[in-house]
Formats: structure tokens, C-alpha cells, sequence
């Protein structure tokens, strides 16, 4: 079988959902393709937070990129909310970091700065402030930082809007077909897939951690790696937590269900997708050790997810450095979730020829050789 668009995007995981949809809502006639159902990927498996000085400690390109996707996303998920009809649980009510050592202490202190230093409200507490902030919090917690700016959206409401949204814009999904090839014969891209040949004008890459193993023709396998993330799902009983918390050894996100996810180990386990005792166990002491012991919850469940690694940290955005009509967006790593819709933007605008944002040099593909 045949297929044609002006756009085939593989993966459709948190980041191919979002270029699609902005593609699509631009105009732009668009097929997405997974070998699963949209964001079984990583995505499913994300905590969705959305916090930037929890994630990056020094100034740099990457700070500047998670830092501007904040800033957009509240048009974005209003948007997608107003385009899909479907609703997704999006909160703004900031994280609390908390520390138990002094040398957690002072990374508190450098984050505060760094945050301040930006104009953005970040407020170090002591350990008697930690109590009432967070009557939870174990009271071996010697400081606190509070970031009001920060929040969370539920990955998997977003996948189901971004996937609804994109199809009211015309985008066609294709599931169940994995990719296996792609080239660019002069101005065609051809994508072959089982029986499926499809052709565009552009193609964008975009499946996550497996981007290495979809090598393109006359290209270098991209430099992405796999880093396993286990998830725990609990219900609080009785009080949950207020709002965002880092731990030193976990992070939880409350949800106003009731639900709280903890996560999340970092493992080098190959494409393994399993959820492990091992790893269960470091989060279930993670829990116990930012939590007072009578904290009661009850286990619902536990899942895993590959995040999409690279050599400097950085995500992979821009037009492959030998077949300029395949475009990578890839190698989110921690923060796909964050960057879906700073990098579904910047992609747009580069591919139809409107700006090139001057931060997508730090992202480009070709800063690994033939890629
Ligand atoms: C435990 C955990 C917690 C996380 N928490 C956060 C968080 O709080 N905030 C945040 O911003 N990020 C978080 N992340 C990271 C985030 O989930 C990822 O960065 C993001 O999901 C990556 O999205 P993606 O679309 O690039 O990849 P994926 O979601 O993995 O999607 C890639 C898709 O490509 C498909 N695919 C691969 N190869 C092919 C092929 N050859 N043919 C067809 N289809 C193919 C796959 O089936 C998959 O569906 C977390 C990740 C984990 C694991």
C-alpha cells in the first residue's frame, strides 16, 4: 500500500503528537506512524512535571529552552484543550524541593539563585517552615525551596488531546506498523514499512529512544540511548501531599484525586520495558525517607518507560546534516513532556520556512557528524 502527505511523521509519542498537531493546525497535510498506540512509548510512563529549575542547574542552552517551554505552556494546553474538546489536568501550583543533608542545602541555595537571577519567585524555607508548608514532609528535612512557577500536566490526558486535536486538523495516524527504512531521493522522502511505502516531502523522526535503531539512509545512527524511569502509582489515605515534592532520593506528584506518582529511578537496562522489585524498592524507600513514617498510602500500581538520552544532554531538533528532508526531534530525555511544545513550534516555523530560532543551533543534529 501507498500513502502520501506533505509530512510523515514516525513516533507518536509525546513529541510526534505535538508536531503533528502544530503541523496540521498550520495547514499542513500530515501522517503520523508508531508500531504502537499513540504514547506508549515514554510518554505513558512520564510524571509530566514541568519544572525547569528542578531539572537544570546552571545557565546554559538547555535552562533557556525548558525555562521559554514553561512560559508557553498555558496557551498551549488551553489551546489543545479548546481544539480537542478533551480535557487534561494541568496545574501550576509550584514544587517544593527539600533537602536533609548540607550539601543538598546549598544546591537548594544555587537553584534559588539561579531562579531569582531569572525574575522568577523562589522561596527558601527552614526546616520549621518545611513543617507547615508540608505537614508531610519527614522532619529530618533540614531546608525547603518552594518555586510557585512550577506545575504538572497528566501526560496521558495530553497524548488523547494532542492525538484528538491533530485529527480535527486533518493528521491521520497509523498504528500497529513499524518503520524500517528512510531516505531522501532528491525532493521525496520514502519511509518503507512492512508492505507500506510512504512517501512526503519531509519526514520527521521522532521515536524516542529506538531513533539509533531507525538509522537514515547514508547517515550515522543517532547517538540516542535508552535510560530506564520506574514509576510508582499510590494512593494517599488520608491527606496527600500538597503539592510537588523533590526528595534527595525521589519526587512526588499529587494528583487531587488523591493519586500521588513517585518516581523516578535513572537505569542503563537496554530497551528492556519492565518494571522491576529492585526498583520498586528504591522508590518505596525514596517515599519513606521525604515522608513521615505515619503517612499512610496504598499501592496501585508501577510503571516503566525508556527516556531518550544523549551524549551532552541535549535533545536532537533540526534537519539531518546529510538528507536535509528528514528532520530529527528526538533525545528529550527527562523533559519531553516540557519541550513538546517549544520543540513542535521551533520545528514548524524551521520547516516551513518561517524562523529559524537562534537556540536550535545548540539542538542540531550535525553537532554528531553525518547525522
Ligand atoms: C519514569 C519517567 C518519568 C518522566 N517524567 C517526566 C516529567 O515529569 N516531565 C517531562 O517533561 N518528561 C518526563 N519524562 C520524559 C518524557 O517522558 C520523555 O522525554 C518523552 O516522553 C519522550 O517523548 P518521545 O515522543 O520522544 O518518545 P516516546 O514517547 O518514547 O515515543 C516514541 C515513539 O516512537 C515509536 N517508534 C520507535 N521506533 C519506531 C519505528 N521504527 N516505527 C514506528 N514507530 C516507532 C515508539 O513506539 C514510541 O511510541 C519521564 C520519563 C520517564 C520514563
Amino acid at each position: 500500500m501507498q500513502r502520501s502527505s506533505d509530512v510523515l511523521v514516525i513516533g507518536a509519542g509525546v513529541i510526534g503528537c505535538a508536531i503533528a498537531y502544530e503541523l496540521g493546525r498550520r495547514g499542513v497535510s500530515v501522517v503520523v506512524i508508531d508500531d504502537r498506540k499513540p504514547g506508549a512509548g515514554a510518554t505513558q510512563a512520564s510524571a509530566g512535571m514541568l519544572a525547569p529549575y528542578n531539572e537544570v542547574e546552571a545557565e546554559g542552552p538547555h535552562l533557556e529552552l525548558t525555562v521559554r517551554a514553561l512560559d508557553r505552556f498555558d496557551r498551549f494546553v488551553a489551546r489543545v484543550v479548546e481544539d480537542s474538546g478533551v480535557a487534561v489536568r494541568y496545574c501550576r501550583t509550584g514544587t517544593l524541593t527539600l533537602a536533609f543533608t548540607g550539601e543538598s542545602q546549598m544546591h537548594l541555595e544555587r537553584v534559588g539563585a539561579l531562579a531569582r537571577a531569572r525574575g522568577v519567585q523562589a522561596e527558601l524555607l527552614e526546616a520549621a517552615d518545611v513543617a507547615r508548608e508540608e505537614p508531610a514532609a519527614a522532619s529530618t528535612a533540614r531546608a525547603g525551596l518552594v518555586i510557585p512557577a512550577h506545575g504538572y500536566v497528566a501526560a496521558h490526558q495530553l497524548i488523547e488531546a494532542l492525538v484528538a486535536a491533530a485529527s480535527r486538523h486533518g493528521v491521520s495516524f497509523v498504528t500497529g506498523v513499524r518503520v524500517q527504512a528512510i531516505r531522501q531521493r532528491g525532493e521525496i522522502v520514502t519511509a518503507s514499512a512492512g508492505t507500506e511505502i510512504l512517501t512526503a516531502a519531509h519526514a520527521i523522526h521522532a521515536a524516542g529512544s529506538w531513533t539509533g535503531q531507525l538509522v537514515v539512509d547514508g547517515a550515522v545512527p543517532a547517538p540516542v540511548h535508552p535510560v530506564r524511569g520506574q514509576l510508582l502509582h499510590l494512593k494517599a489515605v488520608g491527606p496527600n501531599v500538597r503539592r510537588v515534592t523533590w526528595g534527595d532520593r525521589c519526587y512526588l506528584v499529587p494528583w487531587d484525586d488523591g493519586s500521588l506518582l513517585v518516581g523516578a529511578t535513572v537505569e542503563h537496562a537496554g530497551f528492556d520495558e519492565a518494571t522491576t522489585v529492585g526498583g520498586m524498592s528504591d522508590l518505596l524507600g525514596g517515599v519513606a525517607s521525604t515522608l513521615r513514617s505515619d503517612w499512610r498510602a496504598t499501592l496501585v500500581g508501577a510503571r516503566a518507560g525508556l527516556r531518550p538520552g544523549t551524549p551532552d544532554d541535549l535533545p536532537i531538533i533540526g534537519p539531518s546534516a546529510v538528507a536535509p528532508r528528514v528532520w530529527y526531534a528526538t533525545g528529550h530525555y527527562r523533559n519531553g513532556v516540557l519541550l513538546a511544545p517549544i520543540t513542535a513550534s521551533f520545528l514548524a516555523d524551521a520547516m516551513l520556512g518561517q524562523r529559524v530560532d537562534p537556540l536550535l543551533e545548540s539542538m542540531r543534529p550535525g553537532r554528531f557528524g553525518r547525522l
